[in-house]
């Protein structure tokens, strides 16, 4: 191909070429910039820091940070856009005790070599008359003089990437843009209080905090009054980190994870590891495909912190990442378990409907009575009330139970609807309403867990009942009756599609029905939730859905006390085990407000 004395093919690029290179590294779109800014400013020192971002034609057309925190001398104001140019480490070492968040000395060097920028800056309480301005676009300086400026920083970023065509083909619709930055700031707030931000886009504000010692209040300014109402504090300390901060109560939760917000050391970071230890905190209170709201700050020893491992420092390494993760689920559920988790029913005030008024001779609108008026619980069918006493008397003759105190107050049962659910009032006079079926599946799976710790969980049937298969469910049997063995199920592989069932859990010992028996196994071929959790888990929310008294099933007041007691029992009595509530309350002020009584 190449003769012995053709040129050489290698060459050492240009630092022009080097350093555009290297920005695509730092500054990969306008929220890279606006982080970079706003980051310095923190470091700064800046007590406010105001945004202002510019939009034309579906594209950004410029960014500009003001601050008011050290700023910076003529000399220093040329130095910081030389590549690798930092005031903050001195050395490798220092990066084991680094408090502040930049710290490669990259940011301005990149950000001007692929952009104009204009800097307008004057050092805090120099006494110095003027200020320093300075252009420098596509990294060559283009102007570097003295003007009348206020203490603090100013930089304006405008034509990004006009010298990189193929990274500004790259940049998504503006709206996706915008919401980025919306995002970074958020987080950027939410980590740190003490400084007031400003955020506006084409003059119109769009984010604002105040200066504040209390977190809480600019994650109330962020994400507003009805947040704050659905999370509660979390504390932790163990001897490598400490948690603080808010997560929510079940009743608060998202299809995403975009409500979850860390602080490691006080950098804003995203994490999958620790996103996934906050919602194991949370276990079965939560839906499976739902994220908890989170709110936290991890202060870790700085030495387990590797912050050096991206070149925007949005990713960290963190060593001992197992026992982080594991210290993180258990703070989240000790904290669940302790506070009081009863959804308080919301009054719906908008959907309020305004009746007619009365005229002279034309009524009101007359409320339409009902013919009957039950009174209290109605009475289930015989066969109906044995049903539900066997189901009801298995989950009460709990033996071995540790017992602690309950997280429910006491509850008196005073009615039921719909066969659905039942109607109580606590000893601190509140209204509760309680799904039947999901507190009774509640129990039912607390116990199954428990017995599964205990030795004899399995027992044999009178009469075994005969399973008759599809051929794809018997495959699927096959492969799952070493699990069930272990639940304490003893099914006998018959050939020709048949099983035999000889001993079920102990748990659903009192309901020798060859039906629920069907419908479990049946549930466990067709249960299409592999993956998420395990075989145990799946059998064990299995047997609670069907071992539970379902839906519909209208049971005797004295039945409807048992469950209301036997949930008060559990571990955890305010959702069931697929994350739906149990229990919903309504204090005396709650209905006062829906009834415009106050
Ligand atoms: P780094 O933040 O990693 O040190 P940058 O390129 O972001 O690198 O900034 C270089 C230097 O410029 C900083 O170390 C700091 O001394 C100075 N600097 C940058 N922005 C500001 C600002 N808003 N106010 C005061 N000094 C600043
Ligand atoms: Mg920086």
């Amino acid at each position: 191909m190449t003769s012995e004395h053709s040129t050489p093919v290698i060459h050492v690029l240009d630092q022009s070429t080097v350093n555009k290179i290297a920005a695509g590294e730092v500054v990969e779109r306008p929220a890279s910039v606006v982080k970079e800014l706003v980051e310095n400013a923190i470091d700064a020192g800046a007590r406010s820091i105001r945004i202002d971002l510019s939009a034309s034609d579906g594209k950004i057309t410029s960014i500009r940070i003001i601050d008011d925190g050290s700023g910076m001398s003529p000399q220093d104001a040329l130095l910081a856009f030389v590549p690798h140019a930092t005031s903050k480490i001195a050395g490798i070492k220092d990066l084991d005790t680094i408090r502040t968040l930049g710290f490669r000395g990259e940011a301005l060097a990149s950000i001007a070599a692929v952009s104009r920028v204009t800097l307008i800056t004057k050092p805090q309480g120099s006494g110095a008359v003027t200020g320093t301005k300075i252009v420098i676009a596509g990294g060559t300086v283009k102007e570097h003089a003295g003007t009348g400026a206020p203490e603090g920083t100013s930089i304006l970023v405008e034509d990004l990437f006009f010298n990189i065509p193929a990274r500004k083909k790259f940049l998504k619709t503006i709206n996706t843009e915008l919401a980025r930055i919306h995002t970074l700031m958020e987080g950027i707030c939410f980590s740190h209080p003490e400084i007031s931000f400003r955020l506006f886009y084409n003059s119109h504000e769009q984010m604002v905090t105040d200066r504040s010692t209390r977190p809480l209040d600019t994650i109330a300014r962020l994400f507003g009054a009805d947040t704050v109402k659905h999370i509660f504090p979390v504390d932790a300390a163990y001897p490598f980190m400490t948690i603080t901060g808010y997560i929510s109560k079940p009743s608060l939760s998202r299809k995403d994870t975009a409500r979850m917000l860390v602080i490691i050391n006080g950098r804003f970071i995203s994490s999958l590891l620790i996103n996934g230890a906050v919602r194991a905190g949370y276990g079965t209170l939560l839906a499976k495909d739902r994220s908890p709201v989170a709110f936290l700050s991890l202060q870790i020893d700085c030495g387990l912190v590797d912050v050096n491992v991206h070149p925007t420092k949005k990713l960290v390494r963190l060593s001992r990442e197992k026992e982080i993760a594991e210290a993180i689920r258990k703070a989240v559920s000790a904290a669940l378990l302790s506070h009081d988790l009863i959804p308080a029913a919301e009054a719906p005030v908008q959907k309020m409907v305004s009746l007619p008024t009365a005229t002279d001779n034309q009524p009101a609108y007359t409320y339409p009575l009902a013919e009957t008026v039950s009174s209290g619980v109605s009475e289930s069918t015989h066969a109906g009330t044995i049903d539900s006493d066997q189901r009801l008397r298995q989950t009460e003759l709990m033996t071995g139970i540790p017992v602690v105190p309950s997280k429910l107050p006491a509850i008196e049962v005073i009615g039921e609807f719909g066969g659905i659910y039942i109607l109580g009032r606590t000893d601190t006079d509140e209204l509760v309403i309680i799904d039947q079926h999901a507190a009774h599946e509640r129990i039912l799976y607390e116990q199954v867990l428990l017995r599964l710790k205990g030795e004899h969980h399995s027992q044999e049937l009178i009469w075994p009942v005969i399973l008759h298969s599809t051929p794809k469910e018997t495959s699927v049997l096959q492969d799952l009756l070493p699990a069930l063995t272990l639940e304490g199920f003893i099914l006998e592989d018959f050939g020709r599609d048949t099983f035999i069932v000889r001993a079920i859990p102990v748990v659903l010992g009192r309901m020798e029905n060859a039906g629920i028996i069907d419908e479990i196994i049946s549930d466990l071929v067709n249960d299409a939730s592999t993956g998420s959790v395990n075989n145990r888990e799946r059998i064990t929310r299995i047997i609670a859905c069907r071992g539970a008294i379902k839906a519909g099933t209208v049971c005797t007041r004295e039945q409807c006390q048992r469950i209301v007691n036997q949930l008060r029992l559990t571990r955890n009595p305010f959702t069931c085990p697929h994350g739906r509530p149990t229990i919903i309350r309504f204090s005396r002020t709650d209905l006062d407000t829906m009834f415009k009584r106050t």
